[in-house]
């Protein structure tokens, strides 16, 4: 798997302990960050209608308003709660 976001070791580079721990923190972080924008990407949302109760909104806001943001934001989290937990 690449991982364009890191610089390859050079050839003959050693790294000790410390810094082996560093890369392989970075490479997770690196893998997160390019699950979390392919995530993003797929789930792109429509602009200017509100995802909660599908009434027109500023044409860069998702929500009309604080409450429906709320709401969306509960309801979603609980739906991810109960993925998490039912598998
Ligand atoms: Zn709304």
């Amino acid at each position: 798997m690449s991982r364009p976001l890191l610089e390859p070791l050079q050839p003959g580079e050693r790294l000790d302990e410390t810094d082996m721990a560093a890369r392989r923190e970075a490479e997770f972080l690196a893998d997160a960050l390019q699950v979390q924008r392919a995530r993003a990407a797929a789930q792109s949302v429509p602009r200017g209608v509100c995802l909660n109760c599908g009434e027109r909104c500023p044409c860069q806001a998702v929500y009309c308003d604080a409450d429906c943001r709320a709401d969306h934001e509960r309801r979603e989290g609980a739906v991810a709660r109960t993925q998490w937990c039912g598998g």
